[in-house]
């Protein structure tokens, strides 16, 4: 399975890798550090990833701003996109879920909580029939 992770924080692109790599399954992971980094990546002609875990706190373009525009792209906005974030704000929940979102996932503080969530959610995505591009 191909993952798009949009991540700013270094911190966080190693411990998903530490996660995955715990896995039995295999998942190849392309890193965008924005939304514009993203867009790009997305549009670069490249295979299309299987799902996309999206952070919504970033510079240049946030999460909201990039999920904006990807859902108005006739062609990526069928692209299963979780939101990963420490954000609990409930209006940027109400918002993602209008624009839409696969899910929503607040990540843990403590690693062990982070590593058993994000597990249960890459299982629930690998039993999915998923968006062959
Ligand atoms: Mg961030």
């Amino acid at each position: 399975m191909k993952i798009l992770f949009i991540e700013d924080d270094t911190i966080e692109t190693m411990k998903l890798h530490r996660t995955v790599s715990k896995l039995q399954m295999r998942f190849d992971i392309v890193e965008a550090k924005n939304g514009e980094e993203a867009l790009a990546v997305l549009r670069s002609g490249d295979e299309l990833p299987d799902i996309i875990l999206l952070d919504l706190n970033m510079p240049r373009m946030s999460g909201i701003e990039f999920l904006r525009i990807l859902k108005k792209d006739d062609k990526l906005k069928y692209l299963p996109t979780i939101v990963l974030t420490t954000s609990e704000n409930r209006a940027d929940l109400l918002e993602c879920y209008r624009i839409g979102i696969a899910g929503y996932v607040i990540k843990p503080l403590k690693y062990a909580d982070y590593e058993l969530k994000l597990q249960k959610v890459l299982d629930y995505w690998s039993v999915n029939e998923l968006v062959k591009a």
